[in-house]
């Protein structure tokens, strides 16, 4: 039975309204399983509508009443995890197990933590000592628009939302048409949790449709969005001269740089993680490590031999490690980028290659973890983003070499260092043309930090007061006290 999704607005579950439909397909069987509104501007001139009447009540809601109703979301998601998590697996291929301890448990902790800082968020005063005070007010701006990719479904449409909401701000969000489910899942909860209706509105679609008709609306204030460099720009081309607020948080092709005197203890479980989780496809992943010379063969051996190890299965069994790419226009992408590789004379050390499975994934789109090693730190293998399950090695001989061949792309996202010498890494921390280092780890994150991209990585960031920054405008209004 095909299941049809509805869009969320005005608090009600609704088709398109030309009635079109997209699959949705389930990339560990490649059958088709639901389908989702094909909605076009017509449903986002609705939402927008909906949400004009519903952003200034909401905006002078108190902030705890706001934070009440995100933590009741968060608690239905809760109660309701395992349909969450199921969803979320069968939608994007993910290991069902990432999706039940990483992508959902992420999604609650986002809107929680955003409800505490609905509450924490305050305006300033200043008194000056001649007389005046100065405060600065932030003022929600009214609609704004959440544009989000498939890679991490609802861990980045709550990352988005709910600073959104938090602020006051009446939202228009998007998820990708490749993932919906768990963002439907969510729109069904709103009413149960207290959102006046209009506040969020959630309209399926393509990007070309949905997403910019969301971009070009006049009413719609900001857009935060996430996904490839390519259609970022084409958003900030069309966002620019309407004066738009926008966060832009785009691809990454990550270096992990690993010194000699690298900490051993979990060093290449951490590695495997940072290279293959999700398949690959998390911005943040580690996809170009480069090692120094004198650890280089060992670490290879060592890193290759777990690599191949790693089970590629059915997303349902609890011993996969890695599930399914995420459709199969990605698929045919991630192995075009392998046959470049070669071709530029990367030497596959393993994986390389579709993996087929049997019974019900028969026809899923499956890849192997793929370690290349050989190819020269400007080709485009270590230049472009791949987003899979693909990494290549490199060696390098002094500091500056590492640090030189690490911002040797476009992109400049995240890295991770590997030493015991702190001293280096702070040093080298300093140098890496990144939004995000970490050292001697891999991913770890507290939600209160900066969250964001350099270079062709993107604009602006997100987490903590930054999100609640982007979501609202400082006024700024000097009083002179006549003394
Ligand atoms: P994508 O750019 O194709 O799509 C992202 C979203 O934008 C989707 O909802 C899509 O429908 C929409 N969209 C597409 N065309 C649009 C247009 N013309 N106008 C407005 N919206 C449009 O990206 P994707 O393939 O879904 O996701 C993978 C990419 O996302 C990778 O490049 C990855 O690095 C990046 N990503 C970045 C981060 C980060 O935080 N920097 C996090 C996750 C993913």
């Amino acid at each position: 039975m095909i299941i049809t999704l509805g869009n969320f607005i005005d608090g009600r579950t609704c088709a398109a309204q030309s009635g079109s439909y997209l699959d949705v397909v389930e990339p560990a069987s490649a059958a088709v399983y639901a389908r989702c509104p094909s909605s076009a501007a017509a449903d986002v001139a609705s939402a927008v509508a909906a949400a004009r009447c519903a952003a200034p009540a909401w905006a002078a809601t108190p902030s705890a009443e706001r934070a009440r109703v995100l933590n009741r979301l968060a608690d239905l998601i809760e109660t309701d995890i395992e349909t969450f998590a199921a969803a979320e697996s069968r939608d994007s291929g993910k290991p069902l197990s990432l999706a039940r301890s990483v992508d959902i448990p992420r999604a609650i902790a986002n809107l929680r933590f955003f409800a505490a800082a609905a509450t924490q968020f305050a305006s300033e005063a200043h008194p000056m000592a001649d007389g005046t005070i100065n405060y600065t007010v932030r003022a929600p701006l009214g609609v704004v628009g959440c544009i989000s990719p498939w890679n991490l479904p609802l861990y980045l449409f709550t990352w988005k939302i709910a600073p959104a909401l938090a602020a006051g701000n009446a939202v228009i969000a998007k998820p990708s048409e490749v993932t919906p489910f768990t963002a439907f899942l969510l729109g069904e909860l709103c009413n149960r949790a207290g959102l006046p209706p209009g506040v969020l509105n959630i309209v399926h679609g393509l990007g070309t449709d949905v997403g910019h008709a969301l971009v070009e609306h006049a009413e719609v204030k900001a857009i935060s969005f996430t996904g490839s460099t390519r259609v970022g720009a084409s958003i900030a081309t069309i966002a620019a001269p309407k004066f738009k607020k926008l966060s832009l948080e785009l691809g990454g092709k990550n270096a992990t740089l690993i010194f000699a005197d690298a900490p051993r203890a979990g060093l290449i479980d951490t590695i495997l993680r940072s290279a293959f989780s999700n398949q690959g496809q998390i911005c943040l992943c580690g996809s170009r490590i480069l090692i120094e010379r004198s650890y280089y063969a060992e670490f290879r051996d060592e890193f290759v031999a777990r690599a191949k190890a790693l089970r590629v299965g059915d997303p349902n069994d609890a011993d996969s490690d890695l599930g399914a790419i995420v459709s199969q226009a990605h698929y045919e992408k991630v192995l075009g980028c392998i046959a470049l590789a070669r071709a530029e004379g990367g030497n596959v050390l393993c994986g390389g290659e579709a993996v087929k499975l049997t019974g019900r994934c028969a026809d899923g789109w499956f890849i192997a973890p793929t370690v290349i090693e050989n190819l020269a730190p400007q080709c485009r293998s270590n230049r472009e983003e791949i987003f899979g399950p693909v990494v290549t090695l490199q060696a390098f001989d002094s500091d500056a070499d590492a640090i030189a061949n690490a911002n040797a792309t476009e992109y400049g996202l995240a890295a991770s260092v590997w030493t015991t010498d702190l001293q280096r890494a702070h040093h080298i921390a300093a140098k890496l043309e990144t939004g995000i280092v970490w050292i001697n780890c891999w991913m770890l994150r507290d939600l209160r930090t900066p969250f964001g991209g350099v270079k062709h990585s993107g604009v602006g960031r997100e987490g903590g007061w930054e999100a609640m920054r982007f979501f609202t405008e400082p006024k700024n209004v000097c009083v002179f006290l006549g003394e």
